[in-house]
C-alpha cells in the first residue's frame, strides 16, 4: 500500500536522536540554536513525548498509535503522501462532505470519486462506496458525524466497512464529542487499516493553537512521523495542550452547546422560513430554507453582523445554511435575525 519512495524514506533525524548517551546532556552545541534562554529558543520535541502521552491517558490509545498534526488537515495530506501515487491512484469519499479531502487529492494530483450519501436520510451508501473502489483506491474517508450533514453512522458499519475495504479507511471524527454513537477509538485494535482523525478545534476550543490527532496501527503512525515536518508541533503548542487537555471546562461546555442544539432545532423549525433541520450529532445544524430563502436568509444574517455557512451549492443541500451552535446570547440574536420565535 505505501508509495515506495516513502517506504525506502531515510527520514531527517536530529543530532538529540543519533546520540545514546549515558550521561545527561545538559549543554546544547548541536542544533545551532540560540543559547540565551526565552522560553523559547530551544527546537521542540519533534516525537511531542509529553504530549502523546496525554493523549494517550484522555484517550486509552498506546502512544506508539497516536500520531500528533498542525490541524486534521497535516494529517489528510501526510496520508495521501504516503498512499497515493500521483496522476494515478485514487480515493473515494462520501458527498457532500468536509472539503479538505477534495482539497488535498487536487494538491496531490489524485482522482477523488465523491459518492453522494441517500438524498432523504444522508444514510451511508456502502455498496455504492465498494462500487466506486478499484485497485488503485488507496484512501476511503467517511466523516461521522458529518460535516456538513451532521448526522453520524454506526460503528458496525464502519466496521463493516473497514473489512471489506482493502485500502486504508479514514474515518473523520472532528465532532465526535458531541455525538451519542460515540467514537471508532474502542475498535481501533481490530483494524488495522482504519485511521480515526479527530481534533482539538471543535469541542475542546482549541482551534488557534492547530492540534490535529490520528490513530492508527502504529505501522501507519510511524510513516506518518517519518514524512511530516521534524518539528510540525511548535513548544508553546504542546505546552499548552497538555496544561489545557487536563484543565478546560470541556464538559460543561459540550453540555451546554447540546443543549443550544436542541433549543436552536425546536426554534428554527417554527421559523415559516424553514422547511426543515437535519438532525443534528455535531455542534452545528444543516437547515433546509423554503425554495430560494437560504440566500436571503444568509444574507439578512450578514447585515446583523451574524456569519454562517452558505452550503446550498453542495450535493444534497440546496437551500441550506450551515448554522454552528453559538452562546445562547448568539443563538438569541440568530433567531432574532432571522424573525424565529427564540424558545
Ligand atoms: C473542522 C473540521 C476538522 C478540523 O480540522 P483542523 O485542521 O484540525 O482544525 C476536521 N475535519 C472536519 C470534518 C471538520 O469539520
Amino acid at each position: 500500500m505505501i508509495r515506495p519512495n516513502i517506504r525506502f524514506l531515510s527520514p531527517y533525524s536530529t543530532a538529540r536522536d543519533d546520540c545514546q548517551a549515558a550521561t545527561p546532556i545538559n549543554v546544547y552545541l548541536d542544533a545551532n540554536e540560540s543559547p540565551y534562554d526565552n522560553g523559547v529558543n530551544r527546537y521542540p520535541d519533534p516525537h511531542q513525548h509529553a504530549l502523546k502521552a496525554a493523549v494517550s491517558r484522555l484517550k486509552g490509545i498506546p502512544e506508539e498509535c497516536i500520531f500528533a498534526g498542525n490541524g486534521s488537515d497535516e494529517a489528510i495530506d501526510l496520508l495521501f503522501r504516503i498512499y497515493c501515487r500521483p496522476g494515478s491512484d485514487n480515493v473515494v469519499s462520501i458527498a457532500p462532505s468536509y472539503g479538505m479531502y477534495a482539497v488535498s487529492a487536487a494538491i496531490n494530483d489524485v482522482e477523488l470519486r465523491e459518492v453522494c450519501l441517500d438524498p432523504d436520510t444522508f444514510a451511508l451508501p456502502t455498496e455504492r462506496l465498494m462500487e466506486a473502489t478499484d485497485e488503485r483506491t488507496k484512501l476511503l474517508f467517511v466523516c461521522s458525524p458529518n460535516n456538513p450533514t451532521g448526522n453520524a453512522f454506526a460503528t458496525e458499519q464502519l466496521e463493516q466497512l473497514a473489512n471489506r475495504f482493502a485500502g486504508i479507511l479514514v474515518v473523520d471524527e472532528a465532532y465526535v464529542d458531541f455525538s451519542p454513537h460515540g467514537s471508532l477509538l474502542p475498535v481501533l485494535h481490530r483494524h488495522p487499516n482504519l485511521v480515526v482523525l479527530q481534533t482539538l478545534s471543535k469541542a475542546w476550543g482549541m482551534a488557534g493553537l492547530r492540534l490535529g490527532l490520528a490513530f492508527a496501527h502504529p505501522e501507519v503512525s510511524a510513516y506518518m512521523a517519518r514524512v511530516k515536518y521534524p518539528y510540525n508541533i511548535n513548544g508553546p503548542t504542546q505546552q499548552e495542550v497538555i496544561r489545557r487537555l487536563a484543565s478546560e471546562p470541556h464538559a460543561t461546555h459540550v453540555a451546554e452547546v447540546l443543549a443550544e442544539r436542541s433549543r436552536l432545532t425546536r426554534a428554527l423549525a417554527a421559523s415559516p422560513l424553514v422547511v426543515k433541520v437535519y438532525p443534528s450529532d455535531a455542534n452545528f445544524l444543516l437547515v433546509k430554507f423554503r425554495p430560494a430563502e437560504a440566500t436571503p436568509a444568509y444574507d439578512r444574517l450578514i447585515a446583523a453582523g451574524i456569519i454562517v455557512r452558505n452550503r446550498s451549492r453542495l450535493p444534497l443541500c440546496a437551500d441550506c445554511l450551515r448554522i454552528t451552535v453559538g452562546t445562547p446570547r448568539e443563538n438569541d440574536k440568530l433567531l432574532a435575525a432571522l424573525d424565529a420565535p427564540a424558545s
